[in-house]
């Protein structure tokens, strides 16, 4: 028998129950009980749902994130987040979210930093360590679930996040060296494992996806000390590893004393058979198989093709199981009863892939002819999509043969396009502009919402919209500012928006996946080639630009952003699906400067997102990334100006990268790192305008004249102030106009007394 599991499951539940019994509970309108019977029916139907499988896990379930969770189990949730009498779930959530509104600096709980997991999209809470911290067990939430599934009759395996994961995932607060705790910490594993061994549980899966990354000696070394202490505890440890290859650490992971080892044997399926015939002879090797990380159905023929020589030779030492936890993806395809019947045959969701592991398991057990049906059924739907005319389009594929560095070569160097557009915009110094999106009133949310359900005709659609334009328009030249923008009122998502117009993207319904906490979102997929059948955004630019004599920015996302922030086809190089949407994004900058558009901007908001694991693979990404946006923004004239946005504060190690996009203007989010990101433009000399947001967005705090003053001081120690724009950080929907209308005032008059100071 093949020994089959998951490393966890989506929890947010079918109808998203998760999201909508935490914000009751945080609203104050449901009590502590009814979220905890929320949670736990959901555990009961998410362990049903996996009850073929012959382990489930346990804990991997989250009230907000796993990490988080961990955090609380080793007794390392912040001091500052301690409830005087309130209880633990009080406290975890403080952790989490804060207290007193997201203005905490002065009085309230701060909440725990939230970073990316990895390369997903998915947010955890960042551990706190100090040189005071302190590790103290706390086995309550393991344990109880444990036991919940023990009496729902399920073979259990219980999730934890291995101990040098966990200091490497955390943030050294006070300078301390993080491996200085892993001596305090492993006695508190070691106790863990040995309750949860007490409990009844056989295995212990211990996640340490470190090591897909590059690891120094030092972190090596704290793997052998870790396992090594951890050896003595009485459960079978099967240590995780997912989101990449082991590369240099597969020997370190094959020497681990540990009773088991998984593998992401989809993005490393070379990596297995050197596991198999490294790992020693009474070690599980488990292979992920199947993809946790996208939605595509599995070739499960050809996967059988490489596994069974080598379930040959490891018998019931394999076992099989979804290369990571199915968190990533949405969890039920039967519900998408609504998708383009052809493309929903190529799909697979959490509870599809359970099914895609059983096949798997059985025709390695008892042969293929066992489960020829599903074989059969599964190699129609394959071939069906290899074959189908939706995912090759030969004039996509005519158009990306054509293409050359040329196309994402502008005419002139930036000095020379620099004066033409100085000509054609006449813009003061210091132009003062913003970042595309304006406060998304109940009203505009109302009429787009009737619109998509039928409930408004299309041109009372498009007068709703014209008007909350129009209005956008009247408030941006009664502030002053210098180049303005429409509003971007059609838009929900700067990605949907793009994808519902374009062929070869498909929309879920249900495709939930979460992203931190309550939040989840619904990525877009990308099926096949892109062509976009016609212009998206010109007749709002245009309209937009009828209004004013002032310059209007068109606005766009990239295609790296297109594609980082979607499911993406598995049977081409993510390189080929970027250049496939740089061309359709071009073909619309394009149409924008014909329709007499001076400025387009095209955001890049996910750029960075989209980084590999190892730096070591950084070039190759960037290198296609940075030219895929090259593609879509540079086949403008010299007078037309490009600018791109960016939403982070972290550039030094991307550069050069960031210089060779060539926009003519980039605009990022400075103000909550104090300006310092600037230093590494000024250091790097980047050659092109900047506009380093001056005050920040996500603050209710309205920024005073003389405040964002300092800032522009600041700023212009840094930077020419003939280079410098005067903008916001990021977008302005999620505001509301009485505080948009206060903040810009402020920024204007800034950016017009320092003109005058000049
Ligand atoms: N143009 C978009 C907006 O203003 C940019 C959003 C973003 O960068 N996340 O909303
Ligand atoms: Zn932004």
């Amino acid at each position: 028998m093949v020994t089959t599991h998951t490393l966890g499951y989506p929890r947010i539940g079918a109808d998203r129950e998760l999201k909508f019994a935490l914000e009751a509970y945080w609203a104050g309108s449901i009590s502590t009980e009814a979220l905890e019977t929320t949670a736990a029916e959901l555990r009961r139907q998410n362990w049903q749902d996996q009850q073929d499988l012959t382990l489930v896990p346990v804990g991997d379930f989250s009230l907000y994130d796993q990490v988080l969770d961990m955090s609380a189990t080793l007794g390392n949730l912040p001091p500052r987040t301690e409830v005087k009498d309130g209880g633990e779930l009080e406290q975890y959530f403080r952790a989490a979210r804060g207290q007193g509104g997201p203005d905490t600096a002065c009085c309230g709980t701060q909440a725990g930093e939230m970073t990316k997991w990895f390369d997903t999209n998915y947010h955890y809470i960042v551990p706190e360590l100090t040189s005071d911290t302190r590790f103290e067990l706390n086995a309550r939430r393991l344990l109880s679930q444990l036991e919940e599934a023990r009496q729902n009759g399920h073979p259990a395996k219980p999730v934890v996040i291995g101990p040098v994961t966990y200091l490497w995932l955390g943030k050294a607060r006070d300078g301390i060296d993080k491996l200085e705790l892993l001596e305090s910490l492993l006695p508190v594993y070691g106790e863990l494992l040995n309750q949860l061994a007490t409990a009844g549980a056989d295995w212990v899966q211990i996640d340490e996806p470190a090591l897909v990354t590059e690891l120094d000696e030092g972190w090596q070394h704290a793997f052998r000390v870790a396992y090594h202490h951890l050896k003595a505890a009485r459960p079978k440890l099967l240590l995780t590893t997912y989101f990449g290859q082991l590369r240099d650490n597969l020997q370190l992971a094959c020497d681990l004393p540990v009773a088991g080892i998984h593998l992401d044997a989809v993005s490393a399926q070379p990596e297995a058979s050197r596991l198999a015939d490294w790992l020693p002879t009474h070690k599980v090797l488990s292979l992920g198989v199947i993809s946790g990380r996208n939605v595509w159905k599995s070739d499960l023929s050809g996967t059988l093709d490489w596994l069974e020589p080598l379930y040959g030779r490891l018998g019931e030492r394999l076992w099989l199981a979804p290369s990571c936890s199915l968190l990533h993806v949405p969890l039920d395809l039967d519900r998408e009863t609504e998708l383009d019947p052809e493309v929903g045959q190529w799909l697979s969701f959490a509870r599809q892939k359970l099914e895609e592991i059983g096949v798997l398991a059985r025709a390695l057990t008892t042969g293929r002819e066992s489960v020829s049906h599903e074989l059969d059924e599964n190699r129609s739907s394959t071939e069906a999509r290899r074959r189908s005319p939706k995912t090759r389009n030969p004039a996509v594929r005519r158009a990306l043969s054509r293409v050359t560095p040329q196309l994402g070569q502008r005419r002139s160097s930036f000095t020379h396009r620099r004066r033409l557009q100085h000509q054609r915009l006449e813009l003061p110094p210091l132009p003062t502009t913003t970042i595309g999106s304006f406060p998304q009133t109940q009203d505009i949310r109302t009429t787009r919402r009737q619109y998509r359900n039928g409930l408004l005709s299309d041109q009372a659609y498009r007068q709703h919209m014209r008007e909350a334009i129009a209005h956008c328009i009247r408030e941006q030249e009664t502030l002053g500012l210098d180049v303005l923008v429409h509003g971007e009122a059609e838009r929900n998502d700067m990605v949907e928006y793009f994808g519902e117009q374009l062929e070869g993207y498909l929309f879920s319904r249900f495709g939930w996946v979460q992203s931190y906490g309550s939040r989840c979102v619904k990525p877009p997929i990308l099926y096949g080639d892109i062509h976009r059948p016609r212009a998206m955004t010109v007749e709002w630019i245009r309209y937009a630009q009828s209004l004013t004599r002032k310059p209007v920015k068109g606005m766009l996302t990239g295609p790296v952003t297109l594609l980082n922030w979607s499911f993406v086809r598995d049977d081409q190089p993510r390189s080929e699906t970027a250049f496939q949407l740089a061309l359709a994004v071009r073909e619309e900058v394009l149409d924008l400067e014909q329709a007499g558009i001076p400025v387009i901007q095209v955001d890049e908001a996910a750029l960075r997102e989209g980084l590999p694991l190892r730096p070591s693979d950084w070039r190759n990404y960037l290198d296609w990334a940075i030219e895929a946006f090259r593609i879509a923004a540079n086949g403008v004239r010299d007078d037309t100006q490009i600018h791109t946005h960016m939403c982070y504060s972290e550039f030094n190690d991307i550069l050069a990268a960031i210089a060779h996009m060539d926009a003519d203007v980039i605009t990022i989010e400075a103000s909550r790192s104090d300006l310092e990101l600037l230093d590494g433009f000024r250091d790097y000399e980047y050659p092109n305008d900047i506009g380093p947001g001056v005050y920040d967005i996500h603050s209710p705090n309205i920024p005073k004249t003389n405040e964002i003053l300092e800032t522009l001081e600041k700023a212009s120690r840094r930077i020419p102030m003939d280079r410098l724009w005067v903008n916001p950080d990021c977008g302005l929907k999620t505001r509301q106009w009485p505080e948009v209308r206060e903040a810009l005032r402020s920024m204007v008059d800034a950016a017009k007394q320092l003109r005058q100071a000049r």
